[in-house]
């Protein structure tokens, strides 16, 4: 095949491996009352979903913040309709290298790494023996792995617990930049403050 038509398949393939974000399946599933997420084959490829969750705490819940107990139903839901959570590592070889993927593939991504994710999330995966992607701060999991800070309302993980998850197979790392997540007055993770212009001097 020559390249530019590899390149085209590629694109393609790419195109159709659509992925979408739903904050929570239940906040979904009670506001439409149908089934939350489909993962659909199609000719050439399927659709992934991608459900985004921070934080999984018992306070301070809304928008990015949920209960463990609705963590948890949101796994039933899953177990209970056939899905197979799987990673960002599999969603490639699947897209470049001819991998499969399990049926009804669904995507857990975490944004931040969070010590409730350790905490509250981690052993739920072990008992549903279901995966996560953890997108990790590098500053954030340095500055708490120096200082013995474990608060669930803000602290993150450590060295030693990302060593812990990752080696268990259900959480795969991911990078969510050293130290761009928060900029004091600039921009706090992908938003950017009005009327303000940024140049980067390399
Ligand atoms: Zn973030």
């Amino acid at each position: 095949m020559g390249s530019s038509k590899k390149y085209r398949c590629y694109l393609k393939k790419l195109l159709l491996v659509i992925t979408y974000s739903l904050l929570s399946i239940s906040i979904i599933k009670s506001i439409y009352k149908i089934n939350a997420v489909s993962s659909v084959q199609t000719v050439d490829g399927i659709i992934v979903p991608i459900i985004m969750y921070h934080q999984v705490k018992d306070s301070g819940l809304g928008n990015d913040v949920i209960s463990p107990s609705e963590f948890e139903s949101d796994l039933k839901y899953l177990k209970d309709n056939n899905y197979n959570t799987i990673t960002m590592a599999q969603l490639i070889d699947y897209v470049y290298n001819k991998k499969d993927l399990p049926q009804n593939p669904v995507i857990l991504a975490f944004d931040d790494g969070y010590l409730s994710t350790y905490l509250n999330v981690y052993q739920l995966l072990k008992e549903y023996n279901m995966k996560i992607v953890l997108s990790i701060i590098g500053k954030s999991v340095d500055e708490f792995s120096k200082v013995k800070d474990e608060n669930i309302e803000y602290s993150h993980v450590t060295w030693d617990e990302v060593k812990e998850m990752q080696e268990s197979g259900l959480v795969e790392m991911q990078n969510h930049s050293y130290g761009l997540h928060k900029i004091s007055k600039i921009r706090y993770g992908c938003g950017q403050m009005a009327n303000i212009t940024i140049i980067w001097k390399i």
